[in-house]
């Protein structure tokens, strides 16, 4: 007989919630009311008035009593025409590409796998990987440039046999792209599947759609967050059938919601719009950096994405981070998140006015 105590709520919590749980971060969101806010990628500018008009049209005449298209078909339509899908390839939509990234982990990494992702990096791989109970592998990139130690990466495949490996082009924090030869070699040694994560593909020239077919194990992922969609949570998961007919009895019925569904559909027969947006933040991205170079104290990393890192040589990073805050701009301080990164910081490329208060506000916390 066990004893009639009742346990404490702690207690009771111990014994329930899995143990790698209490292991786990989530995932932390900083409160950003009336700051200008520039640590989530986001685009910085909204719809014009026109299209606008037709949102409340479409919002209104939306059927939100009834189910949404399980899947999605005429959005995945434009998804294939904006953004060039090959025709045989098959298409899962995730509520972001976070989604897609936990429907592939319980699809493939359950317990006792391990998935694998250079590091620094997007660190969603790591947070899915400990919810799932997968075993996380991260393999330190090169730390002058952030490039992927080809031999590092290979041995540590060789030695892991990761059921996944997440490689973000262009990479999430350092904005780097990684080297075309050494992505395809990865493919063809990975025992499992190889996801390339395409959140940034608006603000590069490269990318791996166009070479799906030429291996059996290689997934393209994307999103329409970082190109201005984010607050519609729209990601999507780009290969063969094979593997994406499996994955697609992880995905949950209607994961995408009827006013998402539409709003995409309208704002994707626009496409235009979102590609001048992206146009103009590549612009302003040049011109950040050209200011970043030029400040005493910073290193700026040249960026393929919407974003620059960028390290502090005699301020400490929180110091500055602290200091930015109090003047009411927002940035991602992530010097603590990896050991390569000590002082370093991640500016989202925003308006010309937001990088230019950014700017401002960083030499005074810088000089003083
Ligand atoms: C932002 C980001 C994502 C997640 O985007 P969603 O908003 O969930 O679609 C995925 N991968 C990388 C590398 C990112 O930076």
């Amino acid at each position: 007989m066990g004893t009639n105590r009742k346990p404490s709520p702690e207690e009771r919590l111990q014994q329930w919630i899995k143990p790698e749980l209490f292991e786990a971060s989530a995932y932390y969101v900083p409160d950003a009311d009336g700051l200008i806010k520039l640590d989530a990628m986001e685009n910085p500018f909204i719809l014009p008035d026109e299209l606008r008009e037709k949102i409340r049209e479409v919002i209104s005449d939306a059927e939100i009593n009834r189910y949404p298209d399980p899947n999605a078909c005429n959005l995945k339509k434009s998804l294939r025409e904006v953004m060039d899908i090959p025709e045989d390839m098959a298409i899962i939509l995730g509520n972001g590409s976070d989604e897609l990234i936990q429907i592939i982990a319980l699809a493939v990494a359950h317990s006792g796998k391990t998935i694998l992702a250079p590091q620094p990096g997007f660190v969603m791989y790591k947070i899915i990987a400990d919810t799932v109970g997968a075993r996380f592998i991260g393999v330190d990139l090169n730390c002058d440039d952030f490039s992927l130690d080809s031999e590092a990466m290979l041995s540590a495949i060789d030695q892991y046999q990761p059921a996944v490996v997440f490689l973000a082009y262009p990479n999430n924090p350092t904005g780097n792209l990684f080297d075309e030869n050494t992505i395809s070699e990865i493919v063809n040694v990975a025992p499992g599947l190889v996801v390339l994560d395409e959140a940034y593909s608006a603000f590069s020239e490269k990318s791996f759609m166009q070479r799906i077919e030429e291996f059996d194990n290689l997934l393209v992922m994307r999103t329409l967050s970082k190109s201005g969609l984010a607050g519609l949570r729209l990601g999507i998961l780009v290969g063969p059938a094979l593997w994406l007919n499996q994955l697609d009895k992880i995905r949950l019925p209607y994961n995408i919601n009827t006013l998402s569904q539409k709003l995409a559909e309208l704002i994707l027969s626009q496409y235009e719009i979102l590609q001048q947006q992206a146009e103009i933040i590549c612009a302003n991205r040049s011109t950040l950096f050209k200011q970043l170079q030029e400040i005493d104290g910073v290193s700026p990393w040249k960026s393929s994405a919407n974003f620059i890192l960028f390290k502090t040589t005699n301020t400490s990073a929180d110091i500055i981070s602290a200091a930015l805050i109090e003047q009411g701009i927002l940035i991602k301080n992530v010097s603590g998140n990896f050991p390569a990164l000590k002082d370093c910081l991640r500016v989202t490329v925003g308006t010309e006015d937001e990088n230019e208060a950014f700017v401002v506000a960083l030499k005074l916390a810088i000089s003083s």
